[in-house]
């Protein structure tokens, strides 16, 4: 059995009472990040084993995962943070698992999408996820294609990327469009600015924002 297992996105106190029951009965967790995985196991003192998995992970890795599987072992997903397989590399292991007719089910929980998009205010009866935009090929093309979207879009950003991104959406129609962008959600700096591209985009220019962050955003 896969068993996808949502972790916080930054407060601990979100984990869910079924997700630390896997957790702890499950015979190996398969993590993206053992490291950031173990802060959470050693915090809820579960002493299940970890298997790394992650994007550079080789199909060697994937196999005896699946191998594992085969065998009837119980095996947990979980991602760096927030739902397994949205935006990380968790979507291999479960189409995979699919393909293999291995039994799965969803532990649900933390995301950091839609947190941002029930903090927006934004429409959020239809809304189109896009996740990281493309950095170099394809930008222009999918930016284009989506000014004239007319549901809430989210996307996600790398802290590093958002002066880019902001100029970009500035200057390929997406200026006036209402933006809130959901940064450090449920942390301790987790902070909300709302407004239109065009004007955050210069109220943030001299400033360096840190952590992650999701954009959403509406025409
Ligand atoms: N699977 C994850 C989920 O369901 O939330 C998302 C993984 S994706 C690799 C990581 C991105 O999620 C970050 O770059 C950021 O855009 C967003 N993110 C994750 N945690 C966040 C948080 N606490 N606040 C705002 N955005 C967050």
């Amino acid at each position: 059995m896969l068993y996808i297992v949502s972790t916080p996105i930054g407060n601990l106190e979100d984990i869910t009472l079924r997700a630390l029951r896997i957790l702890k009965e499950v015979d190996y967790i398969a993590a993206e990040d053992t490291r950031r995985t173990g802060i959470l196991l050693h915090h809820f003192e579960i002493q299940t084993p970890q298997i790394s998995f992650h994007s550079y992970s080789s199909d060697a890795k994937l196999d005896k995962i699946m191998a594992m599987l085969h065998e009837g072992k119980h095996v947990a997903l979980v991602s760096d943070s927030g739902t397994p397989g949205i935006s990380d590399p968790g979507y291999l292991l479960i189409r995979r698992a699919v393909e293999e007719g291995i039994e799965i089910t969803p532990i649900p929980g933390s995301s950091a999408c839609l947190s941002a998009l029930v903090v927006s205010g934004l429409p959020m009866d239809k809304f189109i996820f896009i996740g990281f935009l493309p950095v170099k090929k394809g930008r222009k093309t999918l930016l284009e294609g989506l000014n004239s979207e007319k549901r809430t879009i989210i996307l996600y950003e790398a802290p590093h990327r958002l002066q880019r991104t902001l100029k970009d959406l500035d200057e390929n129609g997406f200026s006036d469009h209402n933006l809130v962008i959901a940064r450090e959600l449920t942390k301790i700096h987790e902070t909300i600015y709302r407004g239109t591209v065009n004007n955050l985009r210069s109220n943030l220019k001299n400033q360096v924002l840190k952590g992650e962050m999701v954009l959403v955003l509406h025409r």
